[in-house]
């Protein structure tokens, strides 16, 4: 403490000297992290400089001729004012987090320089360098005990608290030693060790108060900041749900959420996020999305309430967020049931007729395509049937369009339900009818056809009138024998069709391997005499019914299902088992 007794004994250098190294390593483990980094190096630094002028000034020879010991004592002076210029500069850190100008400690240093060389060199004056070497260092500390003290009631930290104590020990101590006072101030040297060690101290509580304030600033921040989530939910007019990401509990839902999925909003805890899924594999999609993403736009999920059995469309938003010390899932939500429904409406209209609801021939050809190309890869035959209504046009010309639409609707929903679930039936024209058959060759096509044929031959329409209308078909088979090409099975089809018709109607013919080489030779023929051809009629055939509308239900009923319509189950299961209605088989006259 700017004094030469602490040096009295080696011992004493010694420990003191370990008191400053501890102080070394307690700042450097405390200026980490802490925002007090500059003022604890602005300390550490005094205090050395302190130590050195003490030790310097021990060992200052005083044999040497005047003029040396004066410039030996200017040496020690100056370490001492060093020590003190830094001491305010750790104070000033500590009081304001920021260093005086430089101007300022360096208006400090010259000051101080000035008066050691007045009184060292040109007015030595032996007395007056005594009390500089112990009015320094009060200055120094008396510094640091202001600032110490005047955080300690700022910040409530013990930390401050016991520097401050300390701070105003050492000063204390400083003041009775300037004025000789007591008994100790003639053993100094464990006032050097108090002072370090007593600072070490508080810079481990402050770096403890710091990190403990900190995580409670955080714990703030973060109450502050689901406060504020919470409130923007609430008053958000979509439905959001935040659940935890680890075991998918509700944590929080809107208002608009628990009306949406009927949850009672005291018993959040009890539900899932995936309770309100309809869909698992959307929920596994979900997920997979999100953990590529961290956040996912506009998904669709098809979602149902707790209780409820109807499933509805949601475009959700979801995102991972920090929510009451949880990793959670934060998810908002749209209804577009509404505009699903639309897009299925008119996805049907675009695949299905409207007036026998069965697909279109746009569809069948392009699931056909697909189907033969599975087929193929499959090692799997296939068949197609071309079924045209026989004598049609007298049906028409008897009983009226009314009743010929009657007899299509009939016939198509017969066909369905006649067949596999698997099969695809389609109207390919105004009474003609396309049938991909999958997994039969044309002879067992040809059982399918010449049962199905039977089968329709039964069904009795009643004409407006109360007449019972009955009626046959033809059909024509080709298979995967002839082609793996849509067009080339639909014209070879229409080519058994054809001798179907020749030979008497209501009945089935397969198109064979040997028929392909007359075919070729034919095709000439046939585009010459389209008139008389049913595959050349196509094209003035009309796909959409005359009398659109006879069966509005039909069409309306068809239309306001969410999903794509499923095929009425077949009556039977497997291929074998086609129903046969009845014995009768009149023909239609
Ligand atoms: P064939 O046994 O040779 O097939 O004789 P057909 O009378 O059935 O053949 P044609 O091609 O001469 O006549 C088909 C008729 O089917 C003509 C057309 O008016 C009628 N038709 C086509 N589409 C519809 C429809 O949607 N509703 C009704 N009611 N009739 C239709
Ligand atoms: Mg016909
Ligand atoms: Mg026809």
């Amino acid at each position: 403490m700017g004094s030469i007794e602490i040096f009295a004994n080696d011992l004493y250098t010694d420990i003191t000297l370990w008191g400053l190294v501890l102080l070394f390593f307690t700042a450097i483990y405390c200026s980490y992290n802490l925002n007090l980094n500059r003022a604890i190096w602005y300390l550490f630094a005094g205090l050395v400089a302190e130590f050195l002028s003490s030790w310097y000034g021990y060992h200052i020879s005083y044999n040497a001729s005047a003029a040396t010991i004066s410039m030996l004592v200017a040496v020690e002076l100056t370490f001492i004012l060093i020590s003190v210029v830094l001491l305010a500069l750790s104070a000033s850190e500590i009081l304001t987090g920021k260093a005086p100008v430089a101007a300022y400690a360096v208006g400090g240093m010259v000051f101080g320089l000035a008066a050691i060389i007045f009184f060292c060199f040109i007015s030595p004056d032996g007395d007056m360098i005594n009390n500089m070497r112990k009015i320094f260092p009060i200055a120094g500390f008396a510094y640091l005990m202001a600032s110490f003290w005047s955080q300690a009631s700022a910040q409530q930290q013990t930390g401050y608290w016991v520097a401050a104590s300390a701070t105003s020990i050492t000063t204390l101590y400083l003041l009775l030693r300037l004025f000789n006072i007591g008994y100790f101030v003639e053993h100094t040297w464990y006032i050097s060790l108090f002072t370090y060690i007593a600072l070490a101290f508080s810079l481990m509580m402050l770096k403890n108060g710091y990190a403990y304030k900190k995580v409670e600033n955080l714990e703030n921040e973060i109450e502050k900041y689901n406060r504020r989530l919470e409130e923007i939910i609430k008053s958000s007019p979509f439905p959001i749900v935040i659940s935890r990401l680890s075991d998918d509990k509700i944590l929080m839902a809107n208002d608009n959420a628990v009306k949406l999925f009927g949850i009672l909003p005291s018993e959040l805890e009890r539900y899932h996020l995936k309770d309100f899924f309809a869909d698992g594999d959307n929920r596994q999609l979900l997920n997979e999305r999100l953990e590529k993403e961290k956040e996912v736009h506009d998904f669709e999920i098809l979602a149902k309430a707790i209780n409820g059995e109807t499933p509805f469309w949601l475009l959700t938003s979801a995102n991972v967020i920090d929510y009451n010390y949880d990793i959670a899932l934060y998810c908002s939500f749209q209804d577009i049931t509404s505009r699903k429904n639309r897009e299925a409406v008119l996805k049907n209209q675009a695949i299905r007729d409207p007036l026998t609801s069965l697909f279109n021939r746009r569809y069948f050809e392009d699931e056909v395509n697909r189907r033969i190309a599975a087929a193929q890869a499959n090692h799997q035959q296939y068949s197609v049937l071309m079924i045209d209504a026989d004598h049609f046009k007298r049906v028409n010309d008897t009983y009226g369009h009314k009743t010929g639409d009657k007899v299509l609707i009939e016939l198509s929903s017969t066909t369905e339900k006649s067949l596999r679930q698997d099969d695809i039936v389609a109207r390919y024209g105004g009474e003609e009818f396309v049938v991909f058959l999958p997994a039969l060759s044309a002879e067992e096509a040809k059982v399918v056809a010449d049962r199905l044929r039977e089968t329709i031959s039964k069904i009795v329409v009643h004409s407006d009138q109360g007449d019972e209308v009955r009626f046959t078909v033809s059909i024509g088979i080709s298979s995967s024998a002839i082609s793996d090409n849509i067009d080339t099975l639909i014209k070879t089809s229409d080519e058994a069709l054809y001798r179907a018709k020749e030979s008497g109607r209501n009945r089935c013919e397969i198109f064979t391997v040997d028929d392909l080489k007359n075919f070729n030779a034919s095709v000439e023929y046939k585009d010459e005499s389209a008139n008389h051809h049913p595959i050349f009629d196509k094209e003035n055939t009309q796909e959409i019914s005359l009398l659109d509308g006879v069966d509005a239900n039909h069409i309306v009923e068809n239309q306001t299902q969410i999903e794509e319509p499923k095929k009425a189950e077949p009556t039977a299961a497997k291929e074998v088992d086609y129903p046969i209605l009845g014995v009768d088989n009149d023909e239609f006259k």
